[in-house]
């Protein structure tokens, strides 16, 4: 089976300005680029000169771990042009698992119905294969699953024998395939962890020739301090690939951070680490409502959380621990919950929340948190807009939506604006800050490719797998936003995975 794809700018992931030319696609790989003839018993994909076509997406940082499964047409990441997903981030990977992370990580996924009977990368990705995955998943194995698989999610520092278990078991996920190891110390149980802990296991990646993905234990107060701790234990390690995660300086007393956070990742690239990091085009996070619980309830895991708070003997204290905290709840809004009485308010701001319910925005986190700690997600916004465009503009600076895949219903809950939209508002933010299209084009798939050493992708040249998406840049646009994030971009003519045309064609807009 050929396909030739032509008459159409080729921009070829390496960063070149794009070149008029067509792509011969045999047996799902790329059997020719330039200007091989559209003869013989080709299917033909005449672009008629409109757009330009490129290597498929590489979302450097992705949650789709279990949705993808769940919702195996991938539909808001696939829509948007991207065929690759980095998943298994901040620490959270559904593998390995044993008797003592399994319960917690089957409560933390039951909104998609399955049951996590696997143990490893090797069972797991048995699975996804079973349940015809569309998109190319490629997980780092996540730290907190890890240490939870030996040790659980209590807090407690480990033991010699329990470290060491760690360590075989990532060194049995490595040898299986996973690119690194992602970390997410703000979480529990990574937030226990010390550095060496972590050194001990960046040496298993840094064996393997692995990266390093983190979510910094902090990315506010204590952002120079985690970036310190990050290439102090890789440097300890000899991990030579490090990523920073959804890269910012969270909060406004801690923007003026990002100088010296730039300074401290070229002082490491001196050191010999490659730094990169990746960052979601949107100002406002996206993360379980929980995080603004104050302490000692901060570093509970959620469904402990629900089950205190179920008591309600404990709600004045709860209530009075969140007014201290004098959060602005204005700058929090509702982003998805398994709260039926909450749905309603997705979108809305805990501040519009309470004004309609007629009661404080404390209560409705309260309510929120006993009924659904695990479900409930909230979008904080507490980033730089110019810190946002610097980061964006970085070379070394990734796309990852860090959202999950899911299909146009809210069946699997609502995501950010960003699962629909990350690619198509990365663009338009770079090309409208004056970056030439080509390079925005490497930062989507070539430079993603590179650091996670997908040799088989990210590049449209000879050998490489045709993963291929055909888009209008000047058209290439998100429509999703917090009140209606399931909204597929436009401007994306085509999508072909190893050579099957999977979304796009003769309705182009109605898509898959
Ligand atoms: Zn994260």
């Amino acid at each position: 089976m050929r396909t030739w794809i032509g008459n159409v700018l080729l921009a070829d992931g390496t960063g070149r300005p794009p070149e008029s030319g067509a792509v011969l696609v045999e047996d799902g790989l790329i059997a020719e680029v330039g200007q091989p003839p559209a003869g013989g018993d080709c299917e033909v994909v005449d672009c008629g000169g409109r757009g330009m076509l490129t290597p498929g997406f590489i979302d450097a940082h992705g949650h789709s771990d279990l949705s993808a499964a769940a919702s195996p047409a991938c539909f808001g990441k696939i829509s948007q042009g991207f065929i690759t997903e980095i998943s298994g981030n901040c620490g959270l990977s559904p593998f390995p698992l044993t008797e003592c992370n399994r319960e917690h990580l089957n409560d933390l996924y039951r909104q998609y119905g399955i049951a996590l009977d696997w143990t490893d990368w090797n069972g797991y990705r048995r699975f996804l294969k079973s349940r015809g995955v569309q998109m190319k998943l490629e997980p780092l194995c996540g730290h907190n699953t890890l240490r939870a698989a030996v040790a659980g999610y209590a807090q407690q520092r480990l033991s010699s024998g329990q470290l060491e278990e760690m360590v075989r078991l990532l060194e049995e996920m490595m040898g299986q395939g996973a690119r690194g190891l992602s970390s997410g110390l703000l979480y529990t149980p990574g937030c226990f962890s010390d550095r060496e802990e972590l050194i001990a296991l960046l040496k298993v990646v840094a064996r393997h020739g692995g990266v390093y993905a983190t979510h910094l234990r902090s990315e506010g107060a204590q952002l120079l301090e985690a970036l310190q701790e990050t290439f102090d234990v890789a440097r300890a390690a000899g991990v030579q690939q490090v990523q920073i995660s959804h890269f910012k300086t969270a909060g406004s007393p801690n923007w003026s951070k990002l100088e010296p956070a730039l300074e401290l990742m070229e002082q490491a690239r001196r050191d010999g680490i490659q730094v990169g990091c990746d960052r979601y085009p949107y100002v406002e996070s996206l993360t379980q409502l929980s995080v603004a619980a104050p302490e000692p309830w901060g570093s509970w895991d959620d469904t402990t959380l629900s089950r205190w708070l179920a008591d309600r003997r404990h709600e004045t204290e709860f209530l009075a621990a969140l007014e201290a905290g004098k959060r602005d709840w204005s700058q929090v809004r509702l982003a998805s919950t398994g709260v039926t009485a909450y749905r309603q308010f997705t979108g809305m701001s805990f501040t519009e929340i309470a004004a309609i319910r007629g009661h404080e925005p404390e209560r409705a986190v309260l309510e929120l948190l006993r009924e659904d700690a695990v479900g409930t997600m909230a979008a904080f916004r507490g980033m730089s807009e110019a810190n946002l465009t610097r980061i964006l503009a970085l070379p070394e600076c990734c796309c990852g939506s860090d959202e999950s895949a899911r299909p146009l219903d809210n069946s699997i809950g609502l995501s950010h604006p960003r699962g629909f939209g990350a690619a198509p508002e990365f663009f338009r933010r770079l090309t409208t800050e004056g970056m030439p299209v080509g390079e925005v084009v490497r930062k989507l798939t070539g430079l993603p490719a590179t650091k996670f050493n997908l040799r088989d992708r990210g590049f449209l040249r000879r050998g490489l797998a045709a993963d291929l998406v055909w888009v209008e840049p000047e058209m290439f646009r998100s429509r999703a936003d917090f009140h209606h994030p399931h909204q597929p971009a436009t401007g994306v003519l085509g999508v072909w995975i190893d050579g099957q045309r999977i979304y796009g064609g003769s309705h182009p807009e109605r898509g898959l």
